[in-house]
């Protein structure tokens, strides 16, 4: 019988996050497949655990992954960590579930810190539906193109970004959704030094203009208002109902039909299509 996979969650900054079930887990477990195993020797060493470790990043995904499920099929149980937060979450660890559960290897996920939902939860901005957007692509011609889908987003968008990156990825989204647009940037969330600012787009890139960007961060950004509906075009739609009853539909046939096409109701167009005879 195969072992289990088990997908566990580390601080992102404060130790007092870890549970119970993640510690539990950790010193259950056969051995942790880690993104740095330098990083977890720590938290293992804060919990007084120790563990035989493998390196599981994303320069080694096509050896390691291999290797790792080889073990858990021979009925080890293995916990997946990366350096701080969710594995699998713009973090190495996506390939190695898919894996497992290709292989019928059972996958247990203990639920823990995470930065984007951290940042989303605090931000204020309305999370019934939102997009998570990770990093945004370094390559000019990817990221044009990802601005541009973002443009007409509503939802929620939160993203990552790497401290020196962050002044050029503020700018480029104020030029893309408009300095107006209010976002909220969560910067070393659940530290010493956690801060929560919001403010419209175009004030957080002049505030980085003037500031020195330090620690991790979170941007949250709200979603474009939504958008207008088109009038519908009563004139085209009542031509296209002379036209299919020229096909030999009847009225009622061809009312429904145009006023599928042309998104208008059904019963307005029928009236007025009769109202013009
Ligand atoms: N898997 C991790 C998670 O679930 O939070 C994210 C890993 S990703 C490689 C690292 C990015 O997460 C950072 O660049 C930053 O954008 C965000 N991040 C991680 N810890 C953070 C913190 N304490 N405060 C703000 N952002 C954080």
């Amino acid at each position: 019988m195969p072992g289990t996979l088990y997908v566990v969650p580390t601080p992102i900054g404060n130790l007092g996050d870890i549970s119970q079930r993640m510690a539990d887990t950790l010193a259950q477990v056969d051995f942790i497949a880690a993104e740095d195993t330098r990083v977890t020797v720590k938290l293992l060493n804060h919990l007084g655990l120790r563990k035989p470790m493998t390196a599981y990043h994303r320069h080694n995904l096509d050896t390691a992954g291999p290797a790792i499920l080889g073990r858990l099929m021979a009925g080890e149980c293995c916990a997946l960590v990366t350096d701080a937060g969710t594995p699998a979450i713009s973090d190495p660890g996506e390939d190695l579930v898919a894996l497992c559960a290709g292989a019928g290897v059972p996958v247990c996920a203990i639920p823990g810190p995470c930065a984007l939902s951290t940042a989303l939860s605090a931000s204020g901005l309305p999370t019934a539906r939102f997009v998570f957007e990770g990093f945004l692509p370094q390559n000019k011609k990817n990221r044009r193109a990802r601005l541009e889908a973002l443009r007409r987003e509503e939802r929620t968008m939160v993203l990552y970004e790497a401290p020196h990156k962050l002044p050029g990825t503020l700018a480029d989204l104020a030029e893309a959704l408009g300095g107006d647009r209010r976002a909220v940037l969560c910067r070393e969330l659940t530290k010493l030094h956690e801060e929560i600012l919001r403010m419209p787009l175009e004030e957080l890139v002049a505030l980085y203009r003037e500031r020195e960007p330090r620690g991790e961060f979170v941007l949250v950004v709200e979603g474009a208002p939504p958008r207008e509906a088109e009038p519908a075009d009563l004139d085209g739609a009542l031509a296209r109902v002379e036209a299919l009853r020229a096909q030999g539909l009847s009225l009622k046939q061809a009312t429904a039909q145009a006023a599928e096409e042309f998104g208008c109701r059904r019963r307005e167009l029928y009236d007025l299509t009769v109202g013009k005879r």
